[in-house]
């Protein structure tokens, strides 16, 4: 079945209704509390725009970070009001509990277009829980929140992309009470997610980076017979290169997936690349001493932190006439000025393909990160996913639970 979306919800008319929206407002604070990437909370604003616009009495609910099954300040999404208030143009008020008595009094005061943001729901332990009563207890509570004086029920907008692979209460089970849609966020993303898993056009290449090759294999092993070819660099490439034989001296090595990175390798060897140099770093700094060595000459003690030029320019010559590109890990530890250049190379080399028509998506908050501090822009590329850990999981063929009880 489809998935009811945004405008068939505008259509029906939701003026006056209550809207319960689940977003991923899960940023990056600093130490001090300051938000320092808004990109999840700018994603998110479109959706509840729309809502608000139309007249809707609209309830959000989100998480940030991992606080323990109870409030604690430091979790509060107190900054991500603000800086959510600031990108609606409009008040978005914040409920001082999950489904306490304070959310409750403010949903119930809620006038047409009015924005509320309850607090951190992981703020309550039934989020999570693996207690299937438990989960629907607080989902009854949320839907309860947008119910009409008169007993109507409000609606669902799933609109979190980067929870929809948990089987969680604000993402899984409220969508089993209410009725329920798809925000633009997810309609997009799955959209996108549909194109690099089904027939795009051809030539198809993979670029996988990152620093755990365990977190990548199953999309390998899915991508592997769609694919025409996979690039691999980051961390994840000296497991790969161990499994080649190679001795890659103190890098990033996960020797028990050596085995199975074999195996990859043996079945799949036509379209998996390896890079052919590396740089590789006495220790991991920003200002180690550094040499370019081929990939099968790394000194012993040394760590390859980056991929060398010769690698970035074969994998650029493998992307400059691809047609659908999807990559998601950077290439080195970009995060140092001295190990950005492969992820850079290959993120150039990426934007010139969507240049001349490819379809390219950037997946994984480091990589996407990477694209803003290397400089780089972002309409560069086709799409740039806000959920690493969903668009994971949808490409090695899972069911996102999330995006599956939306079909039902
Ligand atoms: P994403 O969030 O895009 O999915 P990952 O979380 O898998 O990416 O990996 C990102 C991290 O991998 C970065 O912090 C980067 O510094 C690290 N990394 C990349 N290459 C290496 C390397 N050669 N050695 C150690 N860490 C690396
Ligand atoms: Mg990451």
């Amino acid at each position: 079945m489809a998935i009811n979306s945004l405008s068939d919800l505008l259509a029906e008319g939701v003026e006056g209704r209550g809207v319960l929206v689940r977003s991923d407002l899960n940023v990056p604070l600093d130490d001090n509390g300051n938000i320092t990437d808004p990109g999840r909370i700018i994603a998110s604003v479109p959706t509840l725009k729309a809502l608000a616009e139309a007249g809707a009495k609209v309830v959000v609910t989100a998480h940030l970070g991992r606080p323990k099954g109870e409030p604690d300040p430091k979790f509060s999404l107190a900054p991500v009001a603000a800086a959510l208030s600031e990108q609606l143009g409009r008040h978005v008020q914040l409920a001082g509990d999950v489904v306490g008595t304070d959310a409750l009094a403010r949903a119930e005061g809620l006038t047409d277009g009015d924005v509320l943001l309850l607090e951190n729901i992981r703020f309550d332990a039934r989020e999570t829980s693996k207690d299937d009563a438990e989960r629907l207890a607080l989902a009854k509570a949320l839907a309860g929140l947008v119910e009409g004086a008169d007993g109507t029920p409000g609606a669902f907008v799933s609109d979190g992309f980067g929870v929809v692979h948990r089987k969680q209460a604000s993402v899984y089970d409220v969508a089993t009470l209410l009725p329920h849609y798809a925000g633009t966020l997810v309609a997009t993303e799955v959209k996108v997610l549909e194109q690099l898993t089904s027939a795009g056009e051809r030539p198809y290449a993979v670029v996988l980076g990152g620093s755990k090759v365990s977190d990548k294999l199953a999309v390998i092993e899915n991508l592997a017979t769609k694919a025409d070819s996979i690039v691999i660099g980051g961390g994840m490439c000296f497991t790969f290169l161990a499994a080649q034989g190679v001795s890659v001296g103190s890098s990033l090595l996960q020797e028990e997936m050596l085995d199975t990175c074999r195996h990859l390798l043996e079945k799949y060897g036509d379209v998996i690349h390896l890079p052919v140099d590396i740089v590789a770093a006495d220790r991991f700094a920003a200002d180690a001493n550094t040499e370019t060595v081929a990939a099968d000459q790394i000194p012993d003690g040394k760590m390859g932190l980056d991929i060398g030029p010769e690698s970035v320019k074969r994998f650029a010559a493998l992307l400059s006439n691809a047609k659908t590109v999807f990559w998601n890990g950077p290439m080195g530890v970009f995060e140092f000025e001295a190990f950005a250049a492969g992820t850079k190379g290959v993120a150039e080399a990426i934007i010139g393909a969507t240049g001349k028509g490819a379809f390219s998506v950037v997946g994984g908050g480091d990589s996407a990160a990477a694209v803003r501090l290397l400089g780089l822009p972002e309409d560069g590329f086709s799409h740039i996913s806000t959920g690493g850990g969903a668009s994971l999981e949808y490409l090695e063929g899972k069911t996102l639970p999330g995006i599956d009880v939306l079909e039902s």
